[in-house]
């Protein structure tokens, strides 16, 4: 009998997931992969939006070149999850599991920050960076500031990202020594797990003159005075307001009686809810790893091999929460972080920023395009 799979979301996660279970299970599977949206889009390729060096277009990656042994794609949007009964209800069908797997990710409450959306600006979605491509240029002297409004956030290293890349734009058009760029970080260093990586952003931001302000957060933008007002009640005055905005569950996972404070708390070992062959898997929980790709497609291979475990006997390993990021650190160089979560205190390992890791960066994008698009 083929084992009968949903998974909710077709990001890093659901796409991982569903690569593996084709690969490893084929014609044994029966897994409905459901997505509101039409393609995918790295987190990272926002970055290239934002500062106008590759069009929406080039970045999206088009569902419709799913084609496995065992998957089917679905374009609906997910508007009822029965945990219970492992049933899900979309704009435009049902669905019945015998594994239901929640890969929904984290969307975004702008009006969570009072001004914001007036008056700032946030580069987390899609829609936020593809506004910014025509906000940037128009920008031509004053205060950058890039500021997080609340925890967690997808992709700690990206604010510091965001100072580093506005930086060599602002060079670029030769007018960074009419401008000054702040960033306020919830953290005490830029990357708490590893020091040596915060070390290294700190020294590049010393050498750019960008502003680094540790354990704070942006909590409102004062719109008539461009200020920024933060969690302490001190101000900030900006000119261009780049934000990290608060994150959320989507509506349907918070309807759903799966979350409890905000996110959906699993297992740490197996990924999976409180409700019978119901698992969650990436952004969307809240397991203790970071909100970044490379940790939901982690998940996403502990819970295969349980899926396959329970069709064809056999062991999975425990999640352990290990992942490495890619840094940007401008000027055409990347760096590396090595993290790992679960096993004790968080620890990481840095690899120096350099043009050789710009190509590892690449490939890592390429290896994802072929393995779920096969492109
Ligand atoms: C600027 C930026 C840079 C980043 N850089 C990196 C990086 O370098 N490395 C890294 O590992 N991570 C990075 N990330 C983080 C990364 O993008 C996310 O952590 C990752 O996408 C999470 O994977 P996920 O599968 O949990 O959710 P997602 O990839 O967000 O997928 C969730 C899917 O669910 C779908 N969905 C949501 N609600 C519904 C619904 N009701 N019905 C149907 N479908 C729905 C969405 O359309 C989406 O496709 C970055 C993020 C940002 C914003």
């Amino acid at each position: 009998m083929k084992t009968k799979v949903v998974v909710l979301g077709a990001g890093f996660g659901g796409l991982e997931l569903s690569s593996i279970l084709s690969t490893e299970m084929g014609d044994d599977l029966d897994l409905t992969l459901i997505d509101k949206n039409d393609s995918f889009f790295f987190g990272f390729s926002k970055f290239d939006v934002m500062f106008g060096r590759k069009t929406a277009e080039a970045v999206r990656i088009q569902y419709r070149n799913i084609v496995k042994p065992g998957v089917t794609f679905k374009q609906e949007m997910v508007t009822a999850i029965d945990p219970v009964a492992k049933r899900v209800t979309t704009d435009r069908s049902t669905y019945e599991a015998d594994v239901l797997v929640i890969a929904l990710g984290a969307d975004y409450d702008i009006s969570h920050t009072p001004g914001l959306a007036e008056g700032g600006n946030e580069f987390y979605s899609f829609a936020g960076a593809e506004k910014l491509r025509e906000v940037l240029p128009t920008f031509q002297k004053g205060r950058v500031l890039v500021g997080v409004t609340s925890t967690p956030f997808k992709c700690p290293p990206a604010p510091s990202e965001a100072a580093l890349l506005t930086h060599d734009y602002l060079v670029e058009r030769g007018i960074r020594s009419d401008c000054e760029i702040s960033l306020v970080m919830p953290f005490g260093i830029p990357i708490p797990p590893s020091p040596d990586t915060s070390k290294a952003l700190i020294k590049a931001f010393s050498e750019r003159g960008i502003a680094f302000v540790p354990n704070r957060l942006v909590r409102s933008l004062d719109t008539s005075r461009r200020v920024a007002v933060l969690d302490d009640g001190s101000e900030m005055p900006y000119d261009l307001f780049l934000g990290i905005p608060k994150h959320r569950v989507p509506q349907v996972v918070a309807d759903s009686g799966l979350t409890e404070d905000g996110w959906i708390p699993v297992d740490t070992k197996t990924l999976k809810t409180k409700f019978e062959n119901v698992f969650a898997i990436g952004d969307v929980n809240s397991v203790g790893t970071p909100k970044a790709g490379v940790f939901a497609e982690g998940a996403a291979r502990t819970v295969a091999e349980q899926i396959i475990a329970q069709a064809r006997g056999g062991n999975a390993a425990p999640y352990r929460g290990i992942g490495s990021c890619y840094i940007e650190f401008g000027s055409q160089r990347v760096g590396k972080v090595e993290v790992e979560f679960l096993a004790g205190p968080p620890t990481g390992t840095y690899t120096e920023a350099s043009t050789e890791l710009v190509k590892d960066k690449m490939l890592f994008g390429s290896t994802r395009r072929a393995k779920w698009f096969g492109l």
